[in-house]
């Protein structure tokens, strides 16, 4: 569609969606629960075309990661929200200021959410968000990322197949369509993405005072400590760096080590990585880098910090030549010891390139993470319960997993969000339905005469003994 007939069809949608949800009224929680499903069963019976469109989005990106993170991860969450929504939709009772008042809080829908989503999970990141955003009784357009355009497409039919435009509906197109959507007078708009273009997101919702979630990314650390087990904390490290080949929010960034164990953690690192991929161009399990322009740019973080002194390690096991594939897979590689004004320790990495860095005291270590923006996650691998202590309590990070990577942003139960720069708000399980709720107290007034005494004028004895009785300490 021409862009400017996209433009034109989302403000229409936009209308559409409000008056439709306002003439229909808040939904009930059989009908939330009906559109869950619809949007499960849209999930599990499409799997494998979903599965193809990613991994032609990705050149090539294997079935059993699209389908755990993207399939399973949302249908998880939409099916928690299925089975919980009822009782986080019942009233909270809250008590009145006259006997027989009635006071309670409602978690009523906010309306029309915009929801501007990511290729790097482009189901997960779409689908877990409406988890919250359906369980609370919105409406909701969707803009999915240009960059996944076998899969935004597929998106767009299947959800066009499952809901009427009034109800759920998507929006195509690139970074102009993504501005211009940005400037609508949602109810609520939930964006997924950099920080940089955050921002741009956030002075265009102001506009329109429209209410963001902002789930951004950023430099999430890793701190070793001296006595963690070195071997398996260098597994799990490159267990979820190489995952989506590090195209992930949550991907450890860079990691601290002490510096004894530098060359420990090096060799460690090396063995279990080469365990997992012992090649590289060819297979399957070993997901490329997205486009060529982000393979260029992860090329010239490495270029950038060779040049200012750091030593690469490659892990390239079967000393395969990269140079002429057809897609844009990259190695593995850790970055040791790369100066502070690199780029590789400037920008978000979201590449499979792994930054060593070393401490002498876990000051150093915590001073170097507080010099920087605040984390979407803080990573510590120890057994000291009074360092671990130390080092949350000097921190503050989105969320943080202790002796792992990643692993908080899988429970349904906990919240997911960025703090400070790396987002704010926070949605999956019950955090999304209070996200895209408004809590709106309803009072209904006491029949008891008092009440009506009390507040005209003019004010007698009783209204100054009540007043001097109250305002105590
Ligand atoms: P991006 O910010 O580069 O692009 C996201 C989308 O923004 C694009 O699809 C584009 O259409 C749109 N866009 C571009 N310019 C815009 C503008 N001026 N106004 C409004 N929208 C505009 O991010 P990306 O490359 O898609 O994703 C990678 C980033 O996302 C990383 O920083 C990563 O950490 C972050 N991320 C965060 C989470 C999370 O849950 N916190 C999850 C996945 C990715």
């Amino acid at each position: 569609m021409h862009p400017a007939a996209e433009i034109a069809r989302m403000h229409h949608l936009l209308q559409t969606q409000k008056q439709a949800g306002l003439a229909h009224g808040i939904p009930r929680a059989e009908e939330r629960i009906a559109w869950l499903n619809r949007l499960i069963g849209l999930l599990v019976d499409n799997q494998e075309e979903i599965v193809t469109a990613i991994s032609h989005d990705f050149g090539s990106r294997t079935r059993e990661l699209t389908l755990a993170a993207d399939i399973l991860g949302s249908i998880s969450e939409l099916k928690f929200a299925r089975d919980n929504l009822t009782r986080w939709m019942h009233p909270e009772p809250h008590t009145g200021i006259f006997p027989d008042a009635e006071a309670r809080v409602e978690h009523v829908p906010l309306g029309v959410v915009g929801m501007l989503s990511p290729w790097n999970f482009p189901i997960n990141l779409t689908f877990a968000p409406l988890a919250g955003i359906v369980a609370a009784g919105n409406r909701c357009i969707i803009k999915p990322s240009e960059l996944t355009p076998a899969t935004s497409a597929l998106i767009a039919r299947l959800i066009g197949a499952a809901f009427n435009e009034s109800e759920i509906a998507v929006i195509l197109g690139g970074p102009d369509i993504a501005a211009a959507f940005s400037t609508l007078a949602f109810d609520h708009l939930l964006y997924t993405g950099s920080t940089a273009v955050g921002r741009h997101v956030m002075r265009a919702a102001a506009a329109n005072l429209v209410p963001l979630t902002l789930e951004l990314g950023g430099k999430s650390p890793v701190i070793v400590s001296q006595c963690a087990p070195l071997e398996d904390a260098a597994a799990r490290i490159m267990t979820i760096k190489t995952l989506n080949a590090g195209q992930i929010c949550l991907a450890p960034d860079y990691v601290l080590i002490p510096a004894h164990s530098l060359e420990r953690f090096i060799t460690a690192a090396v063995t279990s990585t080469s365990a997992m991929f012992p090649t590289l161009t060819a297979n399957p399990g070993y997901t490329a880098i997205i486009n060529a322009r982000h393979h260029a740019r992860l090329q010239s973080y490495l270029a950038d910090a060779t040049a200012r002194g750091a030593r690469l390690v490659e892990i390239n096991p079967a000393n395969e030549d990269f140079s002429t594939q057809n897609i844009h897979r990259l190695p593995p590689t850790l970055v040791i010891q790369p100066p502070e004004d690199c780029k590789i320790m400037q920008e978000e990495i979201f590449g499979p390139l792994l930054p060593v860095l070393t401490y002498n005291h876990i000051d150093e270590a915590i001073a170097f993470v507080n010099q920087r923006d605040r984390p979407l996650a803080l990573y510590y691998f120890g057994q000291d319960s009074a360092e671990e202590h130390q080092v949350l309590s000097r921190t503050i990070s989105g969320g943080v997993t202790v002796n792992d990577c990643m692993t908080h942003a899988f429970s349904e139960t906990l919240p997911f969000g960025g703090v400070g720069a790396s987002g704010m708000g926070a949605y999956h399980g019950q955090a999304g339905f209070r996200t895209f709720s408004h809590a709106r107290p309803v009072y209904r007034q006491s029949k008891a005469m008092e009440a009506e005494y009390a507040l005209r004028p003019p004010y007698g004895e009783p209204m100054r003994q009540y007043l001097a009785t109250m305002i105590s300490r």
